[in-house]
C-alpha cells in the first residue's frame, strides 16, 4: 500500500462528466489498495471568470484590501470543483470527504495573490485515510496566521499537491493534465515536440521558471527541496486503464545525475509571452545608475528579469529591462515621476509586444557554441535580438513577440529536438 497523491488540473476537471471520469479513475487507485489525496484546480475557465468580474468591478486597482478579496473570491473555484469531486467519488461508492485550505489547514505567508506555503498540518487527512476515505484537499489556497484566506498565485494547484505530498511524506505526486507529459517545448506552439519520458530537476526547475507552465515553479522548488517523486501524465487516457500501465506513463522528474551517455545538448525551449521591456534612455553613466534605477523598482514589490546596459556614448548610457506585463504601467508610471526626474535622463520607453525565448540543457555545461547556434538560427529567420540572458544551463533571448511561434519551432528543429517524421 501506498500514500500517492494526485492533482487534477483545470481542464481535467473542466464538466461534470470528467469529474466523473477523475473519480472513477481515483476509486481505481483506490481500490488497487492504495491510499489518495486528490488535489484538484477549480473548472477550466473559472478563476479567469472569477478574476474577470473583479476586474470589470474595480479596474486596475491594487491595494492589500483588493488583492485580499481576490483571494478570498477566486478560492471558492477550487472548493466548488473539490465538493463535486467528493460527490462525484462517493456516487462510485467511495467514501470521501474534502476540505478547504483552512480546513486542512495549510498555513501560508500573508503575500494575497501568491502566498507562499509555510506549513501543513495532516492530522486530520491521515485520520481519514486510515479510515478508508478518499480525501480531497482543494489546490491553490491556505489561510494566513490572521485567518485570512489566500492564494498561490496562477497554476498554484501544482504547488499544493507537491506541498501536500512533501508534508504528508507521499511515495509519488501525480500531476494529472491535458498533456501526456513534460514535452521538448509546448507541443501546442511546436506539434513537432517530444515527450521526455525523464527529465532532470533542474532542468524542469529552468523551464518552470522561464514560463513552461506545465508546471508552476513553486512546486518544482518543494520537489527538489524534498525529494518528493513527482510524475506529469495525462488525465484523458481512459480511466481503466492498466494501473500499472498508467503508474509507468508521462514524465517522471529525477533528482539523479543523468548518466545517459548521449545526453542531448539542449533538451527543452521554454517561452514566455508575460514581460514587458521598458528603457530609460539618456541616463547619465555614473556610478550606482544600475541601483538608482532599479532600487526604488525593487522597494515597489516589482520584480525584474532580463537587464541591460547599453556602453556609454558621450556620458549618457541607456539601460534596459523586462518586468511582468501586470506590473508594465505601474513600472513606467514610477520612473516617470520618480526616476527619470532624479537622474536627468531623457526619457523612457516601453514595448508590451515582446517575448521571451529560452533553450535550456544541462548539457550546456559542458558544450561550447551552443548560444552561438541559437542565435545563427534566429539571424537566418531574420529575428532580430534585442536582449540577452544566460546562466550555466540556459540562453535567453527577448524578441518580437510576432515571431514567437518562428522562433520556438526552429530552434527546436536546430536543436534535433523534433520527434522523427512518422
Ligand atoms: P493544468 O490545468 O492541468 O494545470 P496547464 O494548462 O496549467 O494545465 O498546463 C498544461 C499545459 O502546459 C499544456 O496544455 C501545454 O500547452 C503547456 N505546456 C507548456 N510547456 C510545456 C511543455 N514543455 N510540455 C508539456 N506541456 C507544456
Ligand atoms: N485555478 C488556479 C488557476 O487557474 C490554480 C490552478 O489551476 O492551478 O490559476
Ligand atoms: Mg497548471
Amino acid at each position: 500500500m501506498a500514500l500517492i497523491v494526485h492533482k487534477y488540473g483545470g481542464t481535467s476537471m473542466g464538466s461534470t462528466e470528467r469529474i466523473r471520469n477523475v473519480a472513477k479513475r481515483v476509486a481505481k487507485w483506490a481500490r488497487a489498495g492504495h491510499q489518495i489525496v486528490v488535489v484538484p484546480s477549480a473548472m477550466s475557465g473559472e478563476t479567469n471568470r472569477l478574476l474577470g468580474l473583479a476586474k470589470e468591478l474595480a479596474p486596475g486597482r491594487a491595494t492589500q484590501a483588493y488583492h485580499r478579496e481576490l483571494d478570498m473570491l477566486a478560492s471558492t473555484g477550487e472548493q466548488a470543483s473539490s465538493a463535486l469531486l467528493a460527490i462525484a467519488l462517493q456516487s462510485e461508492g467511495m467514501e470521501s470527504v474534502s476540505y478547504a485550505g483552512w480546513q486542512v489547514p495549510i498555513r501560508t505567508d500573508s503575500s494575497y495573490t501568491k502566498a507562499r506555503i509555510e506549513s501543513i498540518e495532516d492530522q486530520r487527512v491521515r485520520a481519514d485515510l486510515a479510515a478508508g476515505k478518499v480525501v480531497i484537499v482543494t489546490g491553490f489556497q491556505g489561510i494566513d496566521e490572521q485567518g485570512h484566506i489566500t492564494t498561490l498565485g496562477r497554476g498554484g494547484s501544482d504547488t499544493s499537491a507537491v506541498a501536500v505530498a512533501a508534508a504528508m511524506k507521499a511515495d509519488e505526486c501525480l500531476i494529472y493534465t491535458d498533456v501526456d507529459g513534460v514535452y521538448t517545448t509546448d507541443p501546442r506552439v511546436a506539434p513537432a515536440a517530444r515527450r521526455l519520458s525523464t527529465v532532470s530537476f533542474e532542468e524542469m526547475l529552468e523551464m518552470a521558471s522561464l514560463g513552461s507552465k506545465v508546471l508552476q515553479i513553486r512546486s518544482v522548488e518543494f520537489a527538489g527541496k524534498y525529494k518528493v517523486p513527482v510524475r506529469v501524465l495525462s488525465s484523458f487516457t481512459p480511466w481503466d486503464i492498466d494501473i500499472n500501465e498508467e503508474a509507468r506513463s508521462g514524465t517522471l522528474i529525477t533528482f539523479e545525475e543523468d548518466e545517459k551517455m548521449e545526453q542531448a545538448v539542449v533538451s527543452g525551449i521554454a517561452f514566455n509571452r508575460d514581460e514587458a521591456k521598458i528603457s530609460v534612455l539618456g541616463v547619465p553613466d555614473t556610478p550606482g545608475v544600475a541601483y538608482r534605477i532599479l532600487g526604488p523598482v525593487a522597494d515597489a514589490n516589482i520584480e525584474v528579469d532580463v537587464i541591460i546596459q547599453n556602453l556609454s556614448k558621450d556620458g549618457k548610457t541607456d539601460f534596459s529591462f523586462t518586468v511582468h506585463r501586470n506590473d508594465y504601467a505601474r513600472t513606467v508610471d514610477l520612473l516617470k515621476e520618480k526616476i527619470v526626474p532624479a537622474l536627468g535622463a531623457q526619457e523612457v520607453v516601453g514595448d508590451t509586444k515582446i517575448c521571451k525565448v529560452s533553450i535550456v540543457g544541462i548539457g550546456m555545461r559542458s558544450h561550447v557554441g551552443v548560444a552561438s547556434t541559437m542565435f545563427r538560427t534566429l539571424s537566418e529567420e531574420g529575428i532580430n535580438i534585442q536582449m540577452i540572458s544566460t546562466s550555466e544551463i540556459k540562453t535567453s533571448v527577448v524578441i518580437d513577440e510576432k515571431y514567437l511561434e518562428l522562433a520556438v519551432r526552429s530552434l527546436h528543429t536546430a536543436f534535433g529536438l523534433d520527434k522523427p517524421a512518422e
